[in-house]
């Protein structure tokens, strides 16, 4: 009996035991399940943005060479490539074979720009992507000049444009420069791009210490800017992200908006490194395709710039 009775006391417990450890289970999965589910709304929400840069594009100061037009989820910029401010009568273009150009190893030549068919559709909500993505030897926006934003290097993805400017005498002796004073220059096929802030763009949209107005987008779809805050101080790279990148307001946003600034540093700093947020497949195809070596009529891979 006794054994019996010890038996059956020990069983009650188990059953007391077994019916508390499910619910205590259900308790931790049901909170398991809740905390998973919030991180993933918090993160999906923090990874992207519902913000739309339509306001943005609308006010923008494009040129009379562009042409804007909008789908419910995309702008698609059409330019000739040709930014409308003056240029330089002659740049310099690398010797035969060359890829960095150097005083040693580059020529003066008339300006080699020529009309470009560009037809890019870039995102009107841009997404914030895990990881960012480096930036691409070529086009990686597009700004209001009509012209397009290459990043701050030259064709080996490393030698720093701004840092590596230089002049070489034309046949008269007269001194030319690599980049111009809106810190572009064209191709030695005539593709016009910028590597650093565009002085002669910003100096045109905004006023004398007065904030930066939007001048371009990149090919992730946000917005870029020039160095001035809203107050009108200078935006210094501490500031910016590992991709120039930085969240405050603008006059086109007054509530903050993530976006690009582009400086006048002689550093990596002066243009886009790397993308944050999503590229769109179009444009990953373009880029695919004036990445690849030997497509001269392309783009600059092979010597320059
Ligand atoms: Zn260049």
């Amino acid at each position: 009996m006794t054994m019996t009775r010890r038996h059956q006391f020990l069983r009650q417990v188990y059953k007391v035991i077994m019916k508390r450890s499910f619910f205590i289970l259900l308790t931790a999965w049901a909170a398991t399940i809740t905390v998973w589910v919030s991180t993933m709304l918090t993160h999906s929400i923090s990874s992207s943005s519902t913000l739309s840069t339509t306001p943005g594009i609308k006010t923008a100061q494009w040129g009379s060479n562009v042409t804007i037009s909008y789908t419910d989820s995309s702008f698609t910029f059409v330019s000739d490539g040709i930014p409308n401010h003056a240029r330089q009568a002659e740049y310099i273009v690398p010797k035969d074979g060359v890829i960095i150009p150097t005083p040693d190893t580059a020529h003066t030549v008339a300006d080699p720009t020529v009309a470009q068919n560009y037809s890019f559709s870039i995102p009107l909500l841009p997404m914030k992507s895990a990881a960012p993505t480096p930036t691409n030897l070529g086009a990686i926006g597009v700004m209001i000049s009509g012209a397009v934003l290459y990043n701050p290097y030259e064709a080996d993805n490393k030698t720093i444009a701004k840092l590596s400017n230089f002049t070489v005498k034309n046949a008269n002796g007269r001194e030319v420069s690599f980049l111009d004073s809106c810190n572009g220059h064209p191709t030695p096929i005539g593709q016009y791009h910028y590597h650093a802030l565009p002085t002669c763009i910003t100096s045109v949209v905004d006023g004398q210490s007065s904030p930066s107005h939007i001048i371009g987008v990149a090919f992730d779809g946000f917005p870029i800017y020039g160095d001035r805050a809203m107050d009108g101080s200078k935006i210094t790279a501490s500031q910016l992200d590992f991709c120039n990148g930085i969240t405050s307001a603008t006059p086109e946003f007054p509530n903050g908006i993530y976006h690009y600034v582009l400086l006048d540093t002689k550093d990596s700093t002066s243009s886009i490194r790397c993308f944050t947020g999503k590229v769109s497949t179009n444009l990953v195809s373009f880029i695919k395709k004036t990445k690849m070596p030997g497509m001269m009529s392309m783009q600059h891979t092979s010597n320059h710039v």
